[in-house]
């Protein structure tokens, strides 16, 4: 029989994040040997009948999970989230003659985007500023200043650092907009349904709610495939990565498979829907608790904080090492906040139960009791 399991602490980290510990534990049993072939996944050849049946569940699992229509490609490729900042423009700028897109600027991710585009494009500011705080909201639809002629147009759909989360996504064609939309899900991505309908191109880095690291997913409408500038690497071509089932290179292929039992355990869960609700559920009773003591601050509005990414702040920072020590002290690991600002910040990705939520709370209200 096996040892009672002492429960594992709960990790706020906004990635690398906290997986489902029944996916950890599959992995681990998988280690030496997959179902029998005689390899641990990580020694398989990538194009061996093997590994192809895992790449192939998680991409079926992962298009049925998030409704991918069936003119979207399911590419996984590697860089992360800062990769696809150069990837997307080297792909998309020249669409048309001017290379011309407009981002939205909503905090930190939407910023270092921008930054790397004007490399590759003629790059124009819809909405936001690309200095000082971040926004306490995410720009209503209706005032987005868009250029005519554009490639694109690119939005953070959740700001990891800064805590702003899109509510809707702005549906670019009731403006009169006829770009794609290209959406940096990172950090929100299975949480809640897409909206394909308003979609071009849409990327996420694994490290949060799917996986390890050095696996980046891109959903790509297949007219926007075939427009890479010349000098583009070849292996980051969205055409020629489509063209080859993501095995152009070596695919990242143990972060695939975790990635494949992290879809396949959403599935068992309820979906994305129940995802969602789940997601509703955690990030309230946390504001909640923030909102009720006058010892901790949030900047961002009501309509427009993030489900997934909570950051927070004492009033009196002078406290931040003893609220952070006596967090570890109770097993809630990784609070602290992003270096670019400072305090706090709980990520509530979708491996994160309820109860790790709760007992954060509890220790919201026993540090506030001590020093309010
Ligand atoms: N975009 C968002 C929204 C992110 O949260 C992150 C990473 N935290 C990135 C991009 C960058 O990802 P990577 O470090 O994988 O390049």
């Amino acid at each position: 029989m096996m040892a009672a399991q002492h429960p594992r602490p709960y990790n706020f980290s906004a990635g690398p994040a906290t997986l489902p510990e029944p996916v950890l534990r599959e992995a681990a049993a998988e280690m030496l040997d997959w179902h029998g072939s005689g390899m641990g996944v990580m020694e398989m050849s990538h194009r061996g009948k093997e590994f192809m049946q895992i790449a192939e569940a998680a991409e079926r699992d992962l298009r049925e999970l998030l409704a991918v229509p069936s003119n979207f490609r399911i590419l996984f490729m590697q860089g992360g989230g800062l990769g696809e900042n150069a990837i997307v423009p080297l792909n998309l700028a020249q669409r048309r003659p001017d290379a011309r897109v407009d981002f939205v600027l909503t905090g930190s991710w939407s910023r270092k985007s921008c930054v790397e585009a004007r490399k590759y494009a003629d790059v124009g500011i819809a909405a936001g500023t690309d200095r000082g705080p971040a926004p306490s909201s995410v720009p209503a639809a209706g005032m987005l200043k868009l250029r005519d002629g554009l490639s694109y147009v690119h939005i953070c759909s959740n700001e990891t650092i800064d805590g702003l989360e899109w509510a809707e996504l702005p549906d670019l064609a009731a403006l009169g907009c006829d770009a794609p939309l290209v959406v940096d899900c990172s950090s929100h991505i299975l949480s809640r349904p897409m909206d394909w309908s308003r979609i071009g191109l849409a990327f996420a880095g694994a490290q949060k709610n799917i996986g390890p690291a050095g696996l980046t997913l891109v959903f790509v409408r297949d007219d926007l495939l075939g427009h890479a500038m010349a000098h583009c690497p070849t292996a980051f071509d969205y055409r020629v990565v489509a063209e080859n089932g993501s095995m152009y290179n070596t695919p990242p292929t143990y972060a695939i498979y975790i990635a494949g039992l992290v879809f396949q355990w959403v599935k068992r869960e309820g979906g994305v829907a129940e995802m969602q609700r789940r997601a509703v559920e955690r990030s309230t009773m946390l504001y909640t608790a923030l909102d009720a003591s006058e010892i901790y601050r949030t900047t961002v509005d009501s309509g427009s904080r993030s489900r997934m990414n909570v950051p927070f702040f004492l009033r009196d920072g002078s406290l931040d090492d003893a609220f952070l020590a006596g967090a570890r002290e109770r097993g809630l690991l990784q609070l602290k906040g992003h270096k670019s600002v400072g305090g706090m910040r709980a990520s509530l990705y979708n491996a994160m139960p309820l109860d790790g939520v709760r007992s954060l709370v509890t220790y919201l209200q026993e540090f506030a009791a001590r020093h309010g």
